[in-house]
């Protein structure tokens, strides 16, 4: 029988051994690219906040762009690119976070954010919590209240949304890895 509703998590495409061996890269273009998955992922990531008041939606290179221009749409609010250092051409500020080897950095406009600015911090997938927590602190930084952060697939059992709530930061996901 033809299923009508394929569930959101079947549309994301697993691959083992990416970027390197013991890795299982979960690949939302595959979400992206199917219409109605896109919509419905959307829809799910922006309905907790529909109707309150989000001044910016702000997304973390490179995947949080895609949906987190999408929400901001959506939520009549602006967007703000949280990238990677030396992309951004006026004046920043920067903040170094920990990888699984080595450091990498944020960096924000010190004026994408008015203080007080209510912000939805947006990305594909939370996993150790260690970009989400640097971009969190960076929105602080500039004087944003990050009112909460979503994701379409969180991986609990490496405990990064947990990290966040101990920030006292609210999370939302929409599905879950081993
Ligand atoms: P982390 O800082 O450990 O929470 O890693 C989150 C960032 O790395 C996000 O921007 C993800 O896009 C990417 N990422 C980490 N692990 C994976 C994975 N297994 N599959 C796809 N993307 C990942």
């Amino acid at each position: 029988m033809e299923r009508r509703h394929i569930a959101l998590k079947d549309s994301i495409r697993s691959i083992p051994d990416y970027p390197k061996p013991g890795i299982v890269f979960r690949d939302i273009t595959t979400l992206l690219s199917d219409p109605r998955a896109f919509r419905r992922a959307v829809d799910a990531l922006v309905h907790p906040y529909a109707g309150g008041r989000i001044d910016q939606v702000a997304g973390i290179e490179a995947r949080g762009f895609i949906l987190g221009g999408a929400v901001a749409h959506q939520l009549s609010a602006g967007f703000v690119p949280v990238r990677k250092k030396g992309k951004l051409p006026h004046k920043t500020v920067s903040i170094a976070y920990t990888l699984e080897y080595g450091t990498d950095e944020l960096e924000i406009h010190v004026d994408a954010i008015k203080p007080g600015d209510r912000v939805l911090l947006v990305d594909d997938l939370i996993a150790t919590g260690g970009t989400a927590t640097a971009a969190v602190n960076l929105l602080r930084q500039i004087g944003a209240e990050v009112v909460a952060a979503c994701f379409v697939i969180d991986l609990p059992e490496i405990g990064g949304a947990q990290k966040l709530r101990d920030l006292d930061v609210p999370v939302r996901t929409l599905m879950e890895f081993e």
